[in-house]
């Protein structure tokens, strides 16, 4: 247990945790320590573990409930505001938050593992740029729908805030899509509830100091922090919460839409992918060697046509070993650490641990074991392995072949003393479609590379996945690239460029990728709702 103004750690339990409090135990320290811990804490009330360098509340019903409180009570206000009154408060907070750019890029970079180029350039402004982006767009949505009809009377529709708002964002980009929900959602005139991840929750803490200074009315944003099972659940299931706008993974996405149903709640869900990117072989492949990482919109499997298949491998090795993997605060680092071991296969790794929790299963635990499997998968089963790893040796069994990255090359020695969840770029070959590696999101640096022959052939491989959110087509044969795109089940296609994104154009993916899109118009229509009013002359 660190104790952040002394800087000593103890094994001790801390005076402040007494029988039945919520408590969140920060640990600066390795298994065993952790697990001597956790017979401590194990009597407590419940509790969250974190390691790491930052300490957050758990919240739980209680909290939601108070959240629902305030959102409740400021909705009639808020909701009445003009648009361009919303909009001055939006660009207010797109100013403050702009002048703590580098304060927040560091949080996040420290908090996420991200390189802090990365959060310095594009994950802050960004989030700032969402609110410019909302506070400007709210401006211009002008109903069309008017219409005198033979029975004598004037048909009309009007768009109206849904109510309190549920957002609930992932890790692997903390306050970029935090705000990317917030923002449209007191744009178009509701209150709401956000549930930052519980493994990047720093930068949306941060964000809640600089509210009252932006002149934000109290309870129009309200923020509570806690795990899914917890904290997430409180808020999807209850009953004053219309509205769910998720972004995260498919599993979870599934208990949401079981927990909304029984009210009919309003979903946009935004999940995973198996991105395909599709190289032909008059492709620039200059330009076409992409990235891979913790986006959910990275390439995963590459299709190259096979009479350049050879060329483009060789190159595209060179290229990924070309990335330095490195300490986030590098600046001449591509890469920085993963989030955690749990990260990638969260549901499966919560079923192994779970026969290990049961063994000691006491009431408590029947209560409250997956909040306490989610923690202890990351603090006590991570021998700074990843996750990730068990991917790549079931390709390998399975006879693929991994050219570089995992298993084939080394991380520097400075980064293998480091803690953190390092890992190389890794590359995948002589796979079968049907191998987890190829169907399956990882969700980390490793991508397959496999041959094809003919278009036809190409389009259907990439479509045989339940995935369905971005793709990719490399070809100089413009009647191609456009006949490819409409036939591809992407609800994103790049063609000769990747990740360009236009926040006017609907974002979002087909089959498990999700459903809704959000953008300028999508997003006003989600946290909005229309209604048609007759007027009898
Ligand atoms: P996750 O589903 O584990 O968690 C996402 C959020 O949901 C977190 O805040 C978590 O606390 C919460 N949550 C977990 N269980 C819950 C429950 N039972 N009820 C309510 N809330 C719950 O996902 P993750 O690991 O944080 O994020 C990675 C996933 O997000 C990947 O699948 C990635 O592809 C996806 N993603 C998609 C997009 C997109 O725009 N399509 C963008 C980023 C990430």
């Amino acid at each position: 247990v660190l104790n952040k103004s002394t800087g000593e750690v103890t094994k001790k339990k801390p005076k402040l945790l007494t029988k039945g409090q919520n408590a969140l135990v920060e640990l600066q320290t390795q298994r065993p320590v952790a697990l001597e811990l956790y017979k401590d804490f194990k009597e407590l009330g419940r509790f969250m573990l974190r390691y790491g360098g930052s300490t957050v509340a758990a919240g739980v019903v209680t909290e939601i409930e108070a959240a629902v409180e305030a959102a409740r009570e400021a909705f009639p206000a808020w909701s009445s505001r003009s648009p361009q009154e919303r909009s001055l408060v939006l660009n207010r907070l797109a100013d403050i938050l702009e002048q703590s750019l580098e304060e927040l890029a560091q949080a996040e970079s420290k908090d996420q593992g991200k390189t802090l180029t990365l959060a310095r350039t594009t994950d802050i402004p960004r989030s700032v740029l969402n609110f410019r982006f909302f506070a400007s767009s709210i401006l211009h949505h002008v109903e069309e729908c008017t219409q005198m009809s033979h029975l004598g009377c004037m048909h009309y529709t009007v768009r109206t805030p849904v109510g309190i708002a549920g957002l609930i964002s992932p890790w692997n980009l903390p306050l970029y899509l935090l705000t990317w929900k917030i923002a449209p959602a007191i744009a178009a005139g509701n209150t709401v509830i956000a549930k930052p991840s519980e493994l990047t929750s720093v930068t949306a803490w941060m964000f809640c100091k600089l509210l009252d200074k932006a002149g934000v009315p109290p309870g129009v944003i309200n923020i509570v922090f806690g795990t899914g099972p917890r904290a997430g659940e409180a808020l999807v299931s209850h009953p004053e919460v219309p509205l769910i706008s998720f972004t995260g993974s498919q599993p979870t996405a599934e208990r949401i839409t079981q927990l909304s149903a029984p009210h009919c709640k309003k979903l946009s869900l935004e999940l995973g992918g198996k991105n395909p990117a599709i190289i032909f072989e008059d492709a620039n492949l200059e330009d076409c060697i992409p990235a891979t990482g913790e986006i959910c919109l990275c390439t995963s499997r590459i299709f190259v046509q096979r009479s350049i298949y050879s060329n483009f491998l060789k190159r595209f090795v060179e290229a990924t070993r070309k990335w330095k993997v490195g300490i986030p605060s590098d600046p001449s680092a591509n890469m920085g650490a993963l989030i955690s071991k749990a990260h990638l296969e969260k549901l499966s790794a919560l079923l192994q641990l779970l026969s290990y929790l049961q063994e000691g299963q006491d009431t408590y635990f029947s209560l409250g074991w997956n909040l306490i499997c989610l923690e202890l998968v990351q603090v006590l089963c991570v021998p700074s392995q990843l996750l990730v790893r068990s991917y790549v040796r079931k390709a390998l069994a399975e006879g693929a072949r991994i050219l570089c990255g995992e298993g084939v090359d080394q991380l520097s020695l400075p980064l293998r003393n480091q803690t953190g969840y390092f890992m190389l770029p890794t590359v995948i070959t002589d796979i079968k479609d049907e191998s987890c590696c190829m169907t399956e999101e990882i969700f980390g640096p490793v991508t397959c590379v496999v041959p094809f022959d003919s278009e036809e052939e190409v389009i259907t491989r990439a479509n045989g996945v339940k995935y369905g959110l971005a793709a990719t087509v490399w070809s100089r044969d413009v009647g191609r690239v456009h006949r490819v795109a409409r036939k591809l089940q992407a609800g994103l296609v790049w063609t000769n460029c990747w990740l360009i994104r236009e926040l006017n154009l609907p974002f979002g993916g087909m089959k498990s990728s999700g459903i809704g899109r959000e953008g300028a118009r999508d997003s006003y229509d989600f946290f909005t709702e229309i209604k048609t009013v007759t007027v009898k002359h």
